[in-house]
């Protein structure tokens, strides 16, 4: 087979290996065209097809370099540059890089997964805490939504934002992977008739390697850029079916244990506190509703550890290849949160000595309570 052919929306190499890179197309598709005769002439890779067809936004992921080249492009450049955060895995989300790229441009953060935060959650705190931590990374959001792409809540208010600043300048959207960007993008397209007939009509959408243009009636583009992986989300280690146990899907709904110091509990195999010091105290865990919670003893935590991690403890399986569990003790001056990127929050009161433990530490931190 001439390994050359490429797709004629995006000129990436066709290639029937791997769904998640550019350029793919099932097996059968790919032969069909072949045998066709159609080769070289009307074939679209996937991505493209569906763009097309269903104004639908399929994630790429791209390696890192590629992502920086087209970063470095951006300072060039008058852009407006949305970074979609996921609101429960914030701290590892936020693409700190950012900082030396923008140049000047302006830069704002959408807080996605919104719809998990139970309904007495304030705004106002959510984003006061975003500021800080993205402060603290050295970025100055213009402006912060929070948002949830699912189920299109308090979309609106950035669609509208967006409507405006997209009369200047072209729209980037960066993300790390599995904050849903692919799925609030589609549901700004969805919402903005005027996109989706352009799409669908006679532009068809430059598409690139590293990036998606997506045309708008005023002549710019939304940009959608690939996922960035990195390995300090806890969601790049687990596989699709892990991930559907511990990505809480719904409104998360506290689960309180009363713990004594010397009380731990595990959160599956993916997470632990250790009680160490403190009144006797509520523990409020925030988590997916399926994930398994197990409280013992933190004399026997370590041994029942060894001894059920992958099977009772599980996710992980022994197959993930995931660290071990690693903690780190915290003192809690105020009521706080500790967190679990990806998986999870424990709200515990203030002066409590706990240790909390995720594998190899990843995604591990902790914050003044939100709620
Ligand atoms: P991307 O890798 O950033 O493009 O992320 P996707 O759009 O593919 O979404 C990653 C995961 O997050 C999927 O399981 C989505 O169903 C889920 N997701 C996306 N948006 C939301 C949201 O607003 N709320 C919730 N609860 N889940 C979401």
């Amino acid at each position: 087979m001439d390994d050359q052919i490429v797709c004629i929306g995006c000129g990436a190499v066709l290639q029937s290996d791997n769904p998640q890179e550019a350029g793919y197309l099932p097996i059968s598709r790919l032969q069909q065209a072949i045998e066709s005769g159609d080769e070289g002439s009307d074939i679209y890779c996937q991505r493209c097809f569906r763009l097309r067809h269903y104004n639908e936004i399929m994630p790429v992921n791209a390696d890192n370099d590629d992502f920086l080249k087209l970063l470095n492009s951006l300072a060039t450049k008058k852009a407006l540059v949305v970074n979609v955060v996921d609101l429960f895995d914030f701290t590892n989300s936020l693409l700190s890089s950012l900082k030396r790229f923008i140049g000047e441009n302006d830069f704002i953060l959408v807080g996605n997964k919104f719809d998990l935060f139970p309904d007495n959650s304030r705004q106002s705190k959510i984003k006061d805490w975003m500021r800080q931590e993205a402060n603290r990374a050295g970025l100055f959001p213009k402006k912060i939504f929070l948002v949830s792409a699912k189920n299109k809540k308090n979309l609106t208010q950035l669609i509208t934002y967006l409507d405006q600043k997209s009369r200047e300048q072209d729209v980037y959207f960066v993300g790390m992977t599995n904050v849903g960007k692919s799925t609030l993008l589609n549901a700004i397209v969805d919402q903005m008739g005027d996109v989706k007939n352009l799409i669908t009509t006679s532009r068809f959408p430059g598409t690139t390697l590293a990036k998606i243009e997506i045309p708008l009636a005023n002549g710019h583009f939304l940009i959608d850029t690939p996922g960035i992986l990195t390995q300090n989300q806890l969601v790049t280690h687990l596989n699709t079916k892990e991930l559907a146990v511990v990505s809480p899907q719904k409104q998360l709904k506290p689960v309180t244990f009363q713990l004594s110091p010397g009380n731990s509990l595990f959160l599956a195999g993916l997470g632990r506190v250790d009680f160490l010091k403190g009144e006797k105290a509520s523990f409020t865990v925030y988590a997916a509703r399926g994930l398994y919670i197990h409280r013992t003893k933190t004399a026997n935590a370590d041994a029942f550890y060894t001894k059920h991690i992958g099977e009772l403890l599980s996710p992980p399986t022994k197959e993930d290849n995931l660290p071990s569990l690693k903690g780190q003790e915290y003192h809690t001056s105020n009521k706080s949160d500790l967190l679990f990127g990806g998986i999870g929050f424990i709200t515990v009161p203030a002066n409590c000595l706990v240790k909390i433990y995720t594998p190899g530490q990843i995604g591990l931190g902790i914050r003044r309570a939100l709620i």
